[in-house]
């Protein structure tokens, strides 16, 4: 088509369209209008440029949506604002990308509704998915991986997400468990941190001094926090809490079950409702509990000796 052809095709296209903003200025105008005037613009665009190529790939399309909700900043696009822009249908995909992979504070308004909050991505979110894919990468095991996941995170949270995704499993979070329970792992979960999610997990330290008491596993996770949240999550020789002991310093504060009348040896021995009796539990954190287990077996030689 001659060059005047393809100038006249989009000349209509915006007689179209000023045709409605005349209408619209009257206080006339209607959507059925609207689309007429679009399918006229879509109409040019072919004659001008030909049909669309085939859907521009992943960093291509990705580009071109970021530019378009760059330009609308806390402002809400639609997908089908970003379909037109980027040429794929595909758009909710490279917008998760954006926000999952890049750190794009993107947030959906409504359903198919995205809001660019700001311009600049968060680079630590950037980085947590880098060294995530780093690690998914990987030789060994899933619960390998995840060890390295909560080593390399050390006091932040970690999620159920991540673990599954650095595992390459759907069991991350029994892996974890195991890190916990048979490795002593001082692994905390909302159970043990109110500040935490149910799907949240926090390694206080990767230090082996700092392991948590093998014992603790007696206590199922359903009477350990019973026992933490009648004590208010306090430390009842401290009486800090996980807030308090992290604002003096203390960042390998954790809280244990401890048993006021029996030492290891005891602990299992016991019939698991004496065990598990409330009344003999308290909540300790790990530096108190060390001590007053100590202090409590000490009491107990003595006693034997004087009997
Ligand atoms: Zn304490």
């Amino acid at each position: 088509m001659p060059e005047a052809g393809r100038a006249q095709a989009l000349r209509e296209a915006a007689n179209a369209l000023g045709a409605l903003a005349d209408a619209v200025a009257r206080g006339e105008g209607a959507r059925s209008d609207f689309d007429r005037a679009l399918a006229t613009v879509v109409r040019a665009g072919r004659t001008v440029f030909g049909p669309r190529p085939r859907a521009k790939r992943g960093a291509g399309a990705r580009r071109l949506i970021l530019a378009y909700l760059t330009e609308h900043v806390g402002e809400d696009v639609t997908g089908e604002e970003l379909g037109a822009v980027s040429g794929i249908q595909e758009w909710a995909r490279r917008v998760r990308e954006l926000r999952v992979q890049e750190g794009y504070k993107i947030t959906e308004v409504a359903d198919s509704t995205y809001r660019l909050e700001s311009k600049e991505p968060d680079a630590d979110a950037a980085a947590l998915w880098k060294l995530l894919n780093g690690i998914r990468r990987r030789e060994g095991s899933g619960r390998d991986r995840i060890a390295t996941l909560f080593e390399a995170r050390v006091g932040e949270v970690v999620t159920r997400e991540q673990m599954d995704y650095v595992a390459r499993i759907k069991e991350g979070v029994r892996r974890q468990r195991e890190l916990r329970d048979e490795f002593g792992w001082p692994i905390a979960s909302y159970i043990d941190d109110p500040s935490l999610k149910p799907t949240e997990y926090r390694l206080l330290s990767a230090d082996p001094a700092d392991r948590r008491d093998p014992l603790q596993r007696l206590y199922p996770e359903e009477l350990r926090e019973r026992v933490f949240k009648r004590d208010n999550y306090t430390c009842q020789v401290c009486l800090r809490d996980r807030a308090v002991a992290f604002a003096a310093g203390d960042t390998r504060f954790y809280l244990e079950v401890h048993h006021r009348t029996a030492v290891a040896d005891e602990l299992a021995a016991m019939p698991k409702e004496e065990r598990n009796n409330i009344d003999n539990l308290v909540t300790l954190c790990h530096a108190d509990h060390l001590r007053e287990t100590a202090e409590l077996q000490r009491r107990k030689r003595n006693e034997r000796r004087q009997a």
